[in-house]
């Protein structure tokens, strides 16, 4: 079924609805699974909550995760259908600002069509050396019983930091297990994997790449290493989510 969904760009929510229509877009190109939509609709919620912009405590959590994958060996970024539909570009743009990094394709609810399409959708934005596709290459992860126990072991399994935006909280809890480090990105402050995160950025993830990026941009002219593990070491995650859902409430309450 074809749809004419023309949204003014004077709408109030017109980035909202937009990035919406992303997301159902992905659905039918086979990118999302129709579980996706939903953990869209969650985000979608508590984004309305936030005022559906960046605040001043996300930009902390965006700087402290800059600063920690500068000090990585060897970053990890996961992606997922949701992500790969509303920023496969920020992302591969986040690939190439991160020289050490490489993309892994990591899916809860997997099937081969979903991940030869997300490897496609990547492709068009210039990035094809993508782990997580070679079965031969997957190894299981310790204490996780989702299909997601599977990942690369020249990826992830080795990362010492991992870029997991809109995950699930049984593999954050896992990765953690590990050792790792894990950076999220979790409109949701009271989800498992915002409150297991090292650090959790409770934004967009649209909104988030381009910042992350000018961090590192900024950080990798500006800061010593020492300067870096000082950010790291001082940013406090139980503060942030603190923060934001102070600002949910907050914020809504000034505006009735
Ligand atoms: P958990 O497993 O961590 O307890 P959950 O089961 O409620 O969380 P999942 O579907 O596992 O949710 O994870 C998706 C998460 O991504 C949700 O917390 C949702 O709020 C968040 N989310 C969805 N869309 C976005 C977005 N565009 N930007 C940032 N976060 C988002
Ligand atoms: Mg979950």
């Amino acid at each position: 079924m074809n749809r004419d969904v023309t949204i003014p760009t004077t709408h109030p929510r017109y980035f909202s609805l937009m990035t919406r229509e992303k997301i159902v877009a992905g659905y039918k190109n086979g990118l999302v699974a129709l579980e996706g939509l939903i953990a869209h609709g969650r985000g979608e919620c508590f984004d309305y909550l936030i005022g559906e912009r960046t605040t001043d405590s996300a930009r902390m959590a965006i700087d402290a995760a800059a600063a920690q994958i500068l000090i990585s060996n060897y970053p990890v970024i996961s992606v997922n259908g949701n992500v790969a539909a509303l920023c496969p570009d920020l992302l591969c743009s986040l690939h190439r600002s991160v020289k050490k990094s490489m993309l892994e394709i990591n899916l809860f609810y997997y099937t081969k069509e979903r991940e030869s399409k997300i490897f496609q959708e990547l492709a068009k934005y210039g990035v094809s050396n993508v782990l997580g596709t070679n079965p031969d290459n997957l190894v299981r992860i310790p204490e996780l019983e989702s299909n997601r126990r599977l990942v690369d072991s020249n990826g992830i399994f080795k990362a010492d930091t991992v870029f997991v935006p809109l995950e699930d909280g049984d593999r954050t809890l896992a990765l953690k297990k590990m050792g790792k480090k894990v950076i999220t990105v979790d409109l949701n402050p009271l989800s498992r994997t915002s409150m297991e995160a090292s650090i959790t950025i409770v934004d967009n993830i649209i909104r988030v790449i381009p910042l992350l990026i000018e961090r590192i941009k900024y950080h990798e002219k500006n800061s010593s290493e020492s300067d870096l593990y000082t950010i790291v070491k001082s940013y406090d995650n139980k503060k942030g989510l603190k923060d934001a859902l102070f600002i949910m409430n907050r914020y809504k309450e000034d505006q009735i």
